[in-house]
């Protein structure tokens, strides 16, 4: 399995930005076949993004999607529009699209399914809050939501990512230990496995919250984690750099 390292760039860089980012980037990038890079940047810097990354073996992916191929939806992006930008990514159910946005189980699960339905690979996010781990309750809201956001397309597991990322580690500065992130990639495995026995091991669980060029291969030292999302660190060409090459 090829482990997938990827950034989230979020609501940062204007398509200007996004050149001379990838103008640096780029020059790091060496063997892109021995793991898969992906750099998510917002909606505006697609365009660019994809002329400069064509033929440097980086993969491009979207911050969101809408579910509907087109219509009357104000604001929205539709699968097809990425994909012929380029696109071969879509985070879906981000935290900060789910606790900021008010983004439901019921929705993610429409765009996970659209996703598959386009044949553009989602990489579902989940993650419990601060209070809910305090409580105990981590295996049961990563598991609810990835229950729900597969229900019924479970045999399809092998066509998506899973990214773990608490959200008490997201843009905090304080990451979850590298072994409290195993146990729940364990957990994740499991229950993949449950709902799906014949594609078994097939879907890459990644860790996201926090990562830097200092403790990336703390988290990649971990076979059971098979890439990471990247965020705040990835806004630097230098620091995602050296996170894609820190195993
Ligand atoms: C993220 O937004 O997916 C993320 C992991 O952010 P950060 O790396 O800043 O915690």
């Amino acid at each position: 399995m090829r482990r997938l390292i990827a950034a989230n760039w979020k609501m940062n860089k204007t398509p200007k930005e996004t050149e001379e980012y990838l103008k640096k980037f780029l020059r790091f990038v060496e063997h892109p076949e021995s793991r898969e890079i992906l750099i998510c940047p917002p909606f505006t810097s697609l365009c660019v993004a994809s002329e400069m990354l064509k033929g440097t073996g980086v993969k491009l992916g979207a911050q969101n999607c809408h579910y509907e191929k087109k219509g009357a939806f104000t604001g929205e992006v539709s699968i097809p529009m990425l994909k012929e930008l380029g696109c071969e990514y879509v985070i879906v159910g981000h935290s900060e699209r789910r606790h900021i946005f008010g983004e439901s189980d019921e929705l993610i699960h429409k765009k996970v399914v659209a996703c598959l339905e386009e044949g553009i690979r989602p990489i579902l996010c989940v993650g419990e809050k601060k209070e809910e781990r305090e409580a105990g309750m981590t295996f049961k809201v990563v598991e609810t939501q990835i229950k729900l956001a597969l229900n019924g397309i479970e045999e399809h597991v092998d066509k998506i990512d899973i990214a773990y990322e608490p959200v008490w580690a997201i843009g905090t500065g304080i990451p979850a230990t590298p072994e409290d992130a195993v146990e729940v990639h364990i957990f994740i495995r499991n229950l993949l496995k449950e709902m799906n026995p014949k594609n078994e091991g097939k879907t890459r669980i990644l860790y996201g919250g926090s990562v830097k060029p200092e403790n990336a291969k703390e988290f990649m030292k971990h076979e059971e984690i098979n890439g990471l999302l990247v965020g705040t660190a990835s806004l630097d060409p230098e620091s995602f750099a050296k996170i894609v090459y820190s195993f």
